[in-house]
């Protein structure tokens, strides 16, 4: 259990896919992907209650 909540963000343009914390969330939403700018809206993340990397 963490205290912070994590989502699963996937660029609807390149297909990169990260699990990001809610402050990186809002970085992205407002900057786009990190690897292709295209832009974002909420819709690219979802919350992940499980974890699938690990
Ligand atoms: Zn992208």
């Amino acid at each position: 259990m963490t205290a912070s909540e994590e989502f699963t963000f996937v660029c609807p343009d390149c297909g990169e896919s990260m699990e990001v914390n809610p402050a990186m969330k809002d970085a992205l939403l407002e900057n786009g992907c990190v690897v292709c700018g295209a832009e974002l809206t909420p819709a690219a993340f979802s919350t992940s209650s499980q974890s699938l990397d690990q």
